[in-house]
Formats: C-alpha cells, structure tokens, sequence
C-alpha cells in the first residue's frame, strides 16, 4: 500500500492561519473583497500571474511550467452563509450573522497551499489555472465567472473541484464516475381562486382547497412520473395564503424544491408540474402560474477525469484512503456549471468527526478541521502532476 505525501510543517503552519484568518473575516457571496484580495496578494506573492475581478469578487492565479500545452484548472469557493456563528473559539467568525459553515475557508486555503507549494516545485508540465469562485451557496458565481470568460481566457483542458465532508474521516478521498451530486430547482405555484365570507364557501373559489389537492396530486410526479432506479425527490415545502381566521382567502402560493441526478428529469419533473396544477386548478374553477427555476444543475463527473482523480488521490493519500464508487448526495452544488462545460471531477475530502448537533455542513457549530488542510494540498499537487507529468 502506497504511503501519504508529506506536507511540510511550515507550509501546513501556513495554511491553519490563513483558514482561521478567513474564518474569523466571512463574506456573503459576491461581496468577498477582502477574501479576494488577500487571495490576489498571496498569489501574486508566490509569483504567479493573477486575474482579479473575474465574474464580480472572482480571482484566478496563473501558473506555467515546462512546454506542455495542457492546462488543468483546480477551483476553490470562498464565500459564506447568513449563519449567526455558536463556536466560542478564538478564530470564531467576527461578523455578526455570517459564518464559514461550509468550509469554504479551509477549501480556500488549502488550494492557496498548492499554489505555493507548486510555485516552488517543477514536478510538472503545463499550466495550471487555480480558479477561486464566489458565491457558490447562492448557485450563480461559477456562471458569473463563466460568462466573465472564465474558459475562453484561461483555456482548461480539465477542471477540478474539491468539498470537505464532515463524518468521512481525515485523509480520505469519496468520488464516483457520473452523477456525484443532485440538481436543485425551485418552484412557486400560485393559485387564483375567488375569496369571501368563511361562511358562505358557495360564493368562493377556495384556492387552499385546491392547493391542498395539487400538493397531494404532486406526489405522483415522482410515484407514476419515474421508475424505480431514478433517484428525484418533489418537496413542497411551504404554503401560504392571502386569508385570515374569516375569510376563505384568494390566493395560495405553493412553494417547494425538486432533486435529481439528471437534466432530463429535470424537465419532465416541471412539465408534470405545468401539467398537473393546471389541471387540479381548472377542474375546480381556478387558475394559476407555475414559476420553476433551475437553479444548481446536477453534479455530473466523467469517466477520464474520476480515473485520474482516483490515481491521484491514492498517491496522495495512499492506496487505502480513497472511495472511488461513492453514493452520490441529495445536496447541490454551483461546481456543476463548470462541469456541464469541461470535463472534469467534483470529489468529497475527509474532514472527520461526525456531523450531529449542528456539527455538519450549514451547522452553527460547524467548523473546518485543519488536520484536513495537508491531505487537501497534498492531493492538489498530487493531482497537477498526475495530470501534467513532467517530462
Ligand atoms: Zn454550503
Ligand atoms: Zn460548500
């Protein structure tokens, strides 16, 4: 069984005080600025070629080596979430109501620790574009540096991305060739009907009557809609209403979120949808809009790049510390617009402990385990010379 990389003292110093650094300073999604500067200086201070502004806060350090034209891009998310922080150690974040509750900071850190490390080295061939995004949790900054040229500007044969996973232990590495993680869309249903007196219901058109029979009758989409080996889930997650205690309201909102693992499925959870609530309201006398926006598309890894993220992480890691046929997870994630234009690999890092009590992603009391900066690093760099051997 092959051995772990070492991560040298100083470098892995290094990387807990930037990650504490920025767990203690979060910024929401598109307002990073001082995030994406520290990001820009510490780049540029390694001697790499640096691209700020990129897609709003977006940063993008260049680095080449050799003759090789085959480039790699790795990607870190740096923003963080409205999340009033409930840790009392010192790093603690010290902004009132936003918190590193995904670890982005430590995603952040430790590709800043690659970087440096690979600046240093000349274990490859080629160009690597480390690519550090903004707003990952709101789903719209791998787009906003998409269509900021992201692609056409830094030309990447391959592009990489990386998430912590709380409960898989520290130095091991979860993968799997296809789908790794879901698509989310988000639907708002909104019923027409005719309000009036509570007590005389045979003037009405009650719309919380016919919301109550839609959400019922949008189980099917999933029941009758879908075989049994595709993997979607409906939810309708809130309903509301223009009415008080006396009075049959007007209008009922139906809101809710939709997962798969699959773009098709997709459409055909939204045309069942546009379908079904038409259907249910006109039987009664309403009307209604269906509003669906697609809004993370799923995670889809390919099959050349999981192989070389695989052979990668086990030199890494060591033979023993990677999972190459994971279960794919329920969540969303933004990495997947990368994806859907390059070719590429999404994979889960250890981060230890378990994720109960608020200890998991989005918990407040979630914190990123610094023991998984080295592995985190030493699989980046890892990665770049696996994808561009030297020669
Ligand atoms: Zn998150
Ligand atoms: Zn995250």
């Amino acid at each position: 069984m092959a051995g772990a990389r070492e991560i040298s003292p100083e470098l892995v110093a290094a990387m807990t005080e930037w990650r504490r650094d920025f767990h203690r300073h979060p910024e929401l999604g598109f307002q990073e600025t001082r995030t994406s500067r520290l990001i820009a200086e510490r780049l540029a201070g390694f001697g790499l070629e640096v691209h700020a502004g990129i897609g709003g806060t977006g940063v993008v350090g260049v680095l080449r080596r050799g003759s090789s034209n085959r480039a790699v891009g790795l990607r870190a998310d740096i923003d963080a979430l409205p999340i009033t922080e409930k840790n009392d150690f010192a790093h603690r974040s010290a902004t009132d109501g936003v918190m590193h509750a995904c670890g982005h900071d430590g995603h952040t850190a430790m590709l800043l620790g690659a970087a440096k490390h690979l600046a240093g080295s000349e274990t490859f061939d080629g160009t690597v574009v480390f690519i550090f995004q903004p707003a990952e949790e709101h789903g719209r900054g791998a787009l906003a540096m998409i269509e900021d040229g992201l692609f056409e500007r830094f030309g990447v044969d391959q592009v990489f991305g990386i998430h912590n996973m709380p409960g898989l232990p520290v130095g091991q590495l979860a993968v799997r060739t296809g789908p790794i993680m879901a698509s989310e869309d988000n639907f708002e249903i909104v019923i027409h009907g005719a309000g009036g007196h509570a007590s005389a219901p045979q003037n009405t058109v009650d719309p919380i009557v016919i919301a109550a029979e839609v959400v019922l009758a949008l189980q099917t989409i999933v029941a009758r809609g879908f075989g049994p080996s595709d993997a979607v889930v409906v939810s309708a997650t809130e309903i509301t209403t223009d009415g008080v205690r006396n009075v049959i309201p007007s209008t009922a909102w139906i809101r809710g979120d939709v997962r798969t693992f699959v773009p098709a499925h997709q459409q055909r959870v939204e045309a069942l949808m546009r379908r079904i609530a038409a259907g249910v309201c006109a039987a009664h006398g309403a009307t209604c809009e269906v509003e669906y926006a697609n809004s993370f598309v799923p995670t889809v890894n390919t099959a050349e790049a999981t192989d070389l993220v695989v052979r990668a992480a086990r030199g890494a890691l060591g033979d023993g510390n990677v999972d190459p046929d994971c279960r794919p997870i329920g969540g969303a994630e933004d990495f997947a617009r990368m994806l859907a234009v390059r070719d590429g690999c999404f994979a889960f890092l250890g981060n230890g402990g378990d994720a109960g009590q608020g200890r998991g992603l989005h918990g407040q009391y979630y914190d990123f385990n610094d023991d998984a900066l080295a592995p985190g690093a030493a699989y980046w760099i890892g990665l770049v010379e696996a994808a561009l051997p030297a020669r």
